[in-house]
């Protein structure tokens, strides 16, 4: 018998269909609270605790596990690499303020689009939803706390933690030391070059296995998801993900034309396997190991670019989320009647943008946000509880758009540094 050969996309895609299909099926057995026992004779099988809560929720997880064990050695060992092959502090230094400036305009510009196109839609406008919902509230950390914070008093606290941020520091001042001590950071560097390859296997493999794991965190997904919840809040939910994609498939490519000059269809194509593990995972931060396989091997971008933006990126750079916030913040506050002004907009914008900053790539993070917004500009922090239960299907959306900037802007500095290779990014073997 022929054997076919299918490439790892349609695998993961084939795996998400049959999750959700199997999900949905087993829902109509069970829900949150119930279950029901399939009689085998010598014994009874409960369809929730043997297959949702059992084989999809352990196969999940070990598959989300699995990748975020990678990311804090990755991050660490790549970006020491990088550091220290660019060996030029004043280098480094440019290059963490464009990534920068380059993550927080994205981040402005979806936000300004998403505000826009809700107000004029107008989502929760003749809304019959009953306001009397409860949400807690989340303070915003300071400016000068997230400053601050960036910097560890003990790294590996930062690494045991996952502290991106302080990671980030601690690995270039580690990378540049590296650089100066002569021949015995010649010889680290050797090493770490080592490293940061059999990491990238590591990586492979578990890509080889997401089929896996993504179906089993589509089935358990979609077992539990109420679907109704969609139709309730359609215009919330499809203005979202119609602005949404507008972000990813319009305002991307345009930037990927004018500043990096590469063509923007390759390399949407060379990003749909990072954007699938993104919506299946709902998390930048355990996405970043495909990330950054993806930007390095792919569309060619140098390493010593990709080790610092990509980690930097999946913790500061969420323009699906603040694309959410926006649509959001003109949902709720046409639910519950409060006109918001042009300086309430321009709040929403800086609040949002800030507290990116500050908050890490993880599922759901982006309500916690949400609610550091409402709070700036007066609106009911309880609101969110109206948007709640479509969520988790919207996280995973804008998980997608979050990490496609995070590889969009890799491209732009790469570019701009003469350090993206052009032959890998038109080579659409490899994609
Ligand atoms: N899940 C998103 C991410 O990891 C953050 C969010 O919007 O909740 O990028």
């Amino acid at each position: 018998m022929p054997s076919i050969k299918l490439n790892l996309t349609i695998r993961i895609l084939i795996a998400m269909v049959l999750g959700i299909l199997i999900g949905r099926f087993f829902s109509l057995f069970v829900s949150e609270q119930s279950d029901t026992l399939i009689n085998l004779g010598f014994f009874e099988l409960s369809i929730k605790g043997f297959f949702i809560d059992g084989l999809f929720n352990i196969g999940g997880q070990i598959f989300v596990t699995s990748l975020k064990m990678l990311v804090v050695p990755l991050v660490f060992v790549s970006l020491v690499c990088g550091t220290c092959s660019l060996n030029d502090s004043a280098k480094i230094g440019r290059l963490g303020l464009k990534s920068i400036v380059l993550y927080l305009l994205t981040t402005a510009i979806a936000i300004t689009l998403a505000l826009s196109i809700a107000n004029f839609i107008g989502p929760g406008e003749g809304s019959s939803l009953q306001t009397d919902a409860s949400f807690e509230s989340q303070p915003a950390p300071s400016f000068a706390d997230v400053i601050i914070g960036m910097f560890p008093s003990n790294p590996i606290d930062a690494m045991a933690s996952g502290n991106m941020l302080q990671i980030i520091v601690f690995s270039i001042l580690f990378g540049i030391s590296m650089a100066m001590a002569g021949e015995a950071g010649k010889k680290l560097a050797h090493f770490f070059d080592n490293l940061n390859e059999v990491i990238l296997k590591m990586v492979n493999i578990l890509m080889k296995l997401a089929p896996y794991g993504v179906f089993c965190l589509l089935a358990k997904l979609f077992a539990f998801l109420e679907i109704d919840e969609v139709a309730k809040l359609g215009k919330y939910f499809f203005t979202l993900i119609g602005v949404l994609l507008i972000h990813a498939l319009f305002v991307y490519p345009v930037l990927l034309k004018i500043f990096a000059r590469v063509n923007p269809l390759t390399f949407l194509i060379k990003m749909k396997d990072t954007a699938l593990f993104a919506f299946s995972t709902s998390s930048s931060n355990a996405t970043m190991p495909v990330t950054m396989n993806t930007v390095t091997k792919k569309m060619g971008a140098d390493n010593s670019i990709a080790s610092f933006t990509v980690p930097l990126g999946a913790t500061i750079n969420m323009d699906g989320t603040a694309i959410m916030q926006g649509v959001a913040t003109v949902f709720i506050a046409q639910v519950y009647g409060i006109d918001l002004a042009m300086s309430d907009y321009l709040a929403v914008l800086l609040t949002a943008t800030l507290a990116s900053i500050g908050t890490a790539g993880v599922p759901g993070v982006g309500l916690i946000m949400l609610s550091m917004v409402f709070q700036q500009v007066g609106l009911p922090v309880e609101g969110i509880a109206l948007i709640l239960g479509v969520d988790r299907l919207l996280d995973m959306t804008r998980t997608a758009v979050n990490v496609t900037g995070d590889a969009m802007v890799t491209c732009i500095v790469a570019k701009s540094e003469k350090a993206l290779d052009k032959d890998v990014f038109n080579d659409i073997s490899k994609s």
